[in-house]
């Protein structure tokens, strides 16, 4: 497989064409930024961490019936994905309290919610991705009601897989964020990633941050963090 032309650099991956028309190759970069590129910096071997976690995580959902971009890991820190338009909505699925939610409602960091808790935000780096509920979507035609409906869907079943299976692993799901994209026939995939950049991930045992919280408020230990998801996803070996 061939790497074509740039088609988009964001903040966290590059996108590139591929020799077939239908398959993107995008490539994740150590680059870590935070508070809507604000805060910048570097968090050495991410894009290696986030790649191989985003893949595994992907190909479990598959596993479960959810169906994603991924097709193959190419490289290290390299995949080859679906092409899809993404849906311009950044899809929050909340099972705790945390980041925005706690500040926003005045709630303790920590507190449980009585049930999960689906949240939209338009994608508009501009406009700094505002919170949006079905009535704005709607409105402002960025997806159909029949697409929420299935976006709704598949976000809670991700939540209910990953939040089983991320257990086992020790380590508890506190909210995440999805993306997702039509493919050419209409019909709706997962895309984009799922990792320590997009989820919050706390130890089980000790409630200890896994996850890009420790970037964004300067806690340290962000690479062995990021690592140490890794080797409990993957195993001991995966990290080199
Ligand atoms: P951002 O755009 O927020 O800076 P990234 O650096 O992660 O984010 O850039 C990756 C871009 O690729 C995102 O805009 C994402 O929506 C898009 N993307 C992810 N998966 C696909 C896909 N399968 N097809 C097309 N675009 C995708
Ligand atoms: N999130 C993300 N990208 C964004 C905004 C949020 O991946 O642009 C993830 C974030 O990592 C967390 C969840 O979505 O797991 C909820 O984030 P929140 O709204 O609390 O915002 P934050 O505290 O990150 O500003």
């Amino acid at each position: 497989m061939k790497r074509g032309e740039l088609v988009y650099e964001g903040k966290a991956k590059k996108v590139f064409r591929t020799d077939d028309e239908n398959l993107f190759m995008v490539s994740y970069k150590d680059d870590a930024t935070a508070f809507n590129g604000a805060k910048k910096g570097t968090i050495r071997g991410k894009g290696l961490v986030n790649n191989r976690i985003t893949n595994h995580l992907m190909q479990v959902l598959e596993s479960k019936g959810i169906p994603t971009h991924f097709v193959e890991q190419l490289s290290d820190t390299d995949t080859l994905v679906k092409k899809v338009l993404i849906i311009p909505l950044e899809v929050i699925v909340r099972n705790i309290a945390a980041g925005s939610l706690a500040s926003r409602l005045g709630l303790p960091e920590g507190t449980r919610l009585n049930r999960t808790v689906l949240e939209y935000c338009y994608k508009n780096d501009e406009l700094g991705d505002p919170l949006v509920n079905d009535y704005h979507i709607l409105a402002i035609n960025l997806a159909t009601q029949e697409d929420l409906g299935v976006i709704a869907d598949y976000a809670l079943k991700i939540n209910d897989i990953l939040r089983d299976y991320l257990e086992g692993a020790g380590i508890r799901l506190i909210d995440f964020k999805l993306e997702f994209g039509k493919l050419p026939s209409g019909a709706i995939v997962l895309a984009d990633e799922i990792s320590p950049d997009t989820c919050r991930f706390w130890d089980t045992r000790t409630g200890e941050k896994l996850d890009k919280d420790r970037f964004r408020r300067d806690l340290g230990g962000v690479e062995t963090a990021y690592g140490e998801v890794l080797k409990r996803l993957l195993g001991p070996d995966t990290t080199h």
